[in-house]
């Protein structure tokens, strides 16, 4: 195992990684790393594939604008993802792209849009929301990359998820407590703060309504399912994607298992 470089470069690569795997640079990338962060050759990139661990490679430039990435060992083994849901209501372009970094970076494992009476279920790009995730994945550090879903209806959504999986309903209605003791007391029910039972961690999900909130029908719908918990994240109303990052962030705190 190579020692881990911290000040290398991240990139995705869907390639199989392997010891001299020789891979070559699309523009974007060579043009990343040789202009923008100014490496040269030999110097280290981090790569991962999301299934085989992280990799150390060295840059070997072809030309002013090109380079390849020459495997040498693999740095870190490939880790299982934590298991939090994050379902959440389309919002415009821009703050959905940054809803779905956040998301990434404090450990979301799953991605799902939902498309509740007050949204435009027209709003997903899923190709965007991949590239987001990516990006997010080579900047946090994680090696296994998110599932991203289609978007689907929020009442399909909430009745797929596993009656075991606890999830934090963020509710500007729910009386004004603390969260985090809501929280902890929620996941003692289930299994201690952030351990399921085998240690596994503990399956959650977070649901963040849209601009115009939820309907009274689907708070019923959601406040209704047996392992939820309403959360207040204060007195104030929040803007969905300062929302989604205030709750994420209790919840990683609260009862992340650092995956
Ligand atoms: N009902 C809000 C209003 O009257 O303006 C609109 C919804 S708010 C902009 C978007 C979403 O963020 C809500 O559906 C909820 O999931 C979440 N949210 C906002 N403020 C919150 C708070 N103080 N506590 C918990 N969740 C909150």
């Amino acid at each position: 195992m190579a020692a881990y470089e911290f000040n290398a470069p991240r990139l995705f690569l869907d390639i199989p990684m392997r010891e001299g795997t020789r891979h070559t640079l699309d523009r974007a990338q060579a043009n990343y790393l040789l202009s923008v962060l100014r490496r040269a050759a030999g110097e280290p990139v981090l790569v991962f594939n999301g299934r085989d661990g992280e990799w150390r490679a060295e840059i070997a430039p072809t030309g002013r604008k090109a380079a390849d990435l020459v495997l040498t060992a693999q740095t870190r083994p490939q880790t299982p993802p934590g298991d939090l849901h994050y379902l959440f209501a389309p919002l415009k372009a821009a703050r959905l792209d940054y809803v779905a970094q956040k998301a990434v970076e404090m450990g979301a494992s799953l991605i799902q849009p939902v498309v509740t009476r007050r949204t435009q279920g027209d709003r997903i790009k899923l190709d965007k929301l991949h590239a987001n995730a990516i990006e997010a994945a080579e900047q946090c550090g994680i090696l296994a990359l998110p599932e991203i879903r289609d978007a689907a209806p929020l009442a399909e959504a909430v009745a797929g998820l596993a009656p075991e999986r606890l999830l934090v309903f963020c509710d500007e209605d729910a009386p004004v407590a603390d969260p985090v003791a809501a929280l902890r007391q929620a996941a003692a029910m289930h299994g201690g703060p952030g351990h399921g039972p085998g240690n596994d961690p503990l399956p959650l999900a977070v649901v963040i309504g849209p601009e115009g909130g939820f309907t009274p029908e689907e708070r019923t719908l959601i406040g209704d399912r047996r392992n939820t918990v309403r959360l207040s994240l204060g007195p104030r109303i929040l803007r969905a994607d300062t929302a989604a990052v205030a709750v994420l962030a209790l919840v990683q705190a609260v009862l992340g298992d650092g995956r």
